[in-house]
């Protein structure tokens, strides 16, 4: 990170360069497309794609979002897969500079909220260190998505004091580090992301470290998408559930669960199996 001063002298200078092009700088807009459902979008997020000249997205973005860009927007896919990346997260940053450069509006879409699990500090950080105007548009992050197809609160009055997003995925592959213990205290949801082929090791820590098998678990995948499933299960049962998923999915364990509810689509799969008792 450089201090503010040379930041401030950096970015004259590249406005100067805009202008010698004939072109005000651009700007990069990091925003949050939310879980799938158009309609989850945020009003600023319509009105900031409408007027974006490039739109790089990944992967989860889906084609109904990608639409409501103009037709003359370049859209780039950086979409990752789990072992092959299409382009490192440098390629991406240097990317959004470089258009912005240009002098055009960078419209950074990232599935859910851009700054949960999406990489969007490293890339709001890039934009910075270049002198470069950046913006953030905060999106409906999948916990919420999945939390209210489910019918299911992430916090409730009695089950539920506090609710952690974590990941299931370590930094560098493998199972990830985190706090067993404190993920294990009751009365308290635990969301997890990108932990779906982890689900059997994660299960297995969080009842070494004291939670109860019985704790009701949910797993959605595609919430708010029309393919969303969801199957409701217990921490016991959690890695046998997500094992007939493929993802994008979210595992969610915590005595609030114990109000999810399947849904009600075609697609829908119950596993009530093993499920003990109700909310205290
Ligand atoms: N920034 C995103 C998360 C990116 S990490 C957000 O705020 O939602 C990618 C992980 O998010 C996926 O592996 C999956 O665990 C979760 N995810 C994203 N979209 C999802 C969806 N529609 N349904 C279920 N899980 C989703």
């Amino acid at each position: 990170m450089s201090a503010p001063d040379d930041r401030s002298k950096r970015r004259d200078r590249l406005v100067l360069l805009g202008g010698a092009r004939g072109r005000a700088a651009g700007a990069v807009w990091l925003v949050g497309a939310g879980p799938g459902d158009p309609e989850l979008l945020t009003i600023k997020a319509l009105k900031v794609l409408q007027r974006a000249d490039v739109v790089v997205h990944d992967g989860l973005v889906t084609s109904g979002i990608l639409d409501l860009a103009p037709a003359s927007a370049r859209r780039i896919s950086v979409a990752k897969r789990k072992s092959r990346h299409a382009y490192s997260q440098d390629e991406i940053n240097r990317m959004l500079v470089a258009f912005a450069l240009e002098g055009l509006t960078v419209v950074r879409l990232k599935g859910g909220d851009p700054f949960i699990f999406g990489r969007g500090g490293e890339e709001l950080e890039a934009a910075r260190e270049a002198g470069i105007e950046c913006h953030v548009v905060p999106g409906v992050t999948a916990a919420l998505a999945a939390g209210a197809g489910a019918g299911a609160p992430l916090t409730h009055r009695g089950a539920a004091q506090a609710v952690t997003f974590v990941t299931g995925h370590a930094a560098k592959g493998g199972e990830p580090d985190l706090d067993w213990a404190g993920l294990a205290k009751a009365n308290h949801t635990v969301v997890i992301y990108m932990g779906l082929s982890m689900a059997a090791p994660i299960a297995v820590r969080l009842m070494a470290a004291g939670r109860a098998g019985g704790t009701p678990a949910l797993i959605v995948e595609n919430a708010s998408r029309p393919d969303e499933r969801r199957v409701v299960t217990t921490l016991a049962g959690l890695a046998d559930a997500a094992a007939a998923l493929s993802g994008p999915a979210l595992l969610i364990v915590g005595e609030a669960m114990a109000l999810a509810r399947a849904g009600e689509g075609a697609d829908a799969v119950v596993q009530e199996a093993a499920r003990a008792g109700g909310l205290a």
